[in-house]
């Protein structure tokens, strides 16, 4: 008998199935001016400060880059009032996902996740054979306290993305105060903040109190929403120095590369383009809220750049029927919702084509007069 050559656990893993490049989605279709609002990405682009950096530092990538990010580090440092030594910069947050599985979870271990949620943790957890405990949402909101109830003995980590990716809901401070209270030593709290930056709401926990405070907490935050730097792949993780440490050992030694550094160095440097992408989102948001409200179609307001909506028909329908139209948005089945999508607010020029497709698919499908 041969042996197998595979862990048994990957078995527990379904393979990732990518979306096309859309360039080949407008070849297919014989079209062009696809729009794009499935990933959650900045529809401004990068900061010009940061398209800047990546051409002066083009000449430089034949040299390995920083592999301790030191000058990302210290200005991450000094912009959220910690020390280097509280940081760790991944190759994108998901890399901190993983990375966070693999320094703190141990075959049959349990990781507590809330149910539609960003699907990075289950994947990590299972990358490392351990067990994910999954908990349903309250009105689409982190259930805070059955999460805090279904912690054992086992439990080693509790993920809250906060705003909910990909609800858009998010976890005031008061809940986040009782959780702090209640989670037993020994297990980690990893806070997803990938939206903060979008969040206007004053009713948001500052989570890195809790690492200042010596907490077993990892704040995770990425320069792919807010700063536009998805396709560099930068994002970074903010915990006590000894976590930081013990994530560190799993860490692939150039695992950041040399562009993305100073991309991210140089958004980081320009705060006034994080504050017109947020005022773009926000007009976006009253703009797609008032165009919902006038199709009738029921939303969740957002913390974050992208909204929950139901759609009162099969979002596999909608989507082909949408991108048919030139508009890729996300499907909610795959969160556990046919009858809703997830779609990332746009510019407004965006925002205008995109409720133009959907009324257009919607009155089609007969759920609108
Ligand atoms: C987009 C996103 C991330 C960011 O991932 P990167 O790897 O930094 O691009 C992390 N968490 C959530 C919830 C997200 O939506």
């Amino acid at each position: 008998m041969s042996k197998q050559l595979h862990r048994e656990k990957i078995l527990a893993i379904k393979p990732y199935v990518p979306g096309k490049p859309v360039e080949e989605v407008e070849r297919e279709l014989g079209i062009s001016g696809v729009i794009k609002l499935a990933s959650n990405e900045n529809p401004l682009g990068p900061a010009p400060a940061a398209i800047r950096a990546l051409q002066d530092m083009a000449a430089t990538v034949s040299v390995y880059p920083d592999g301790n990010c030191y000058y990302l580090k210290e200005a991450l440092a000094n912009h959220l009032g910690v020390t280097p030594a509280n940081l760790i910069v991944g190759n994108g947050s998901d890399e901190i996902i993983k990375m966070i599985a693999e320094a703190f979870l141990d075959e049959g271990e349990e990781a507590i996740v809330a149910d539609p949620t960003f699907s990075e943790y289950d994947f990590a957890v299972k990358v490392m054979g351990g067990r994910t405990i999954v908990v349903p949402t309250k009105d689409l909101t982190h259930d805070v306290d059955a999460m805090v109830a279904a912690i054992t003995e086992k439990t080693k980590l509790l993920f809250i993305c906060n705003p909910n990716n990909p609800t858009g809901t998010k976890v005031g401070k008061a809940e986040i105060t009782t959780l702090m209270e209640r989670v037993p030593a020994g297990v980690i709290i990893v806070f997803d903040e990938a939206y903060y930056e979008y969040v206007m709401d004053e009713d948001f926990p500052q989570t890195i109190e809790y690492v200042k405070a010596g907490r077993d907490v990892i704040v995770l935050r990425t320069f792919s929403k807010i700063y536009g730097l998805a396709g560099l792949r930068i994002g970074y993780g903010v915990s006590t120095p000894e976590l930081i440490g013990m994530i560190s050992r799993v860490k692939e030694p150039f695992n950041v590369n040399l562009l993305a550094q100073a991309a991210a160095l140089a958004a980081l440097n320009d705060p006034a383009y994080v504050t017109e992408s947020r005022q773009v989102n926000e007009e976006g948001k009253d703009y797609l809220y008032q165009e919902f409200t006038r199709l009738g179609l029921a939303y969740m307001p957002t913390h974050a750049n992208f909204i929950w909506v139901q759609i009162k028909a099969d979002c596999q329908r909608v989507f082909a029927k949408l991108l048919r139209l030139g508009v890729i948005i996300r499907t909610g089945d795959i969160f556990g919702a046919p009858d809703v999508i997830r779609v990332t607010v746009g510019t407004s020029a965006q925002n205008k084509r995109f409720i133009e497709a959907l009324a257009a698919v919607l009155t089609e499908e007969g759920v609108i007069g």
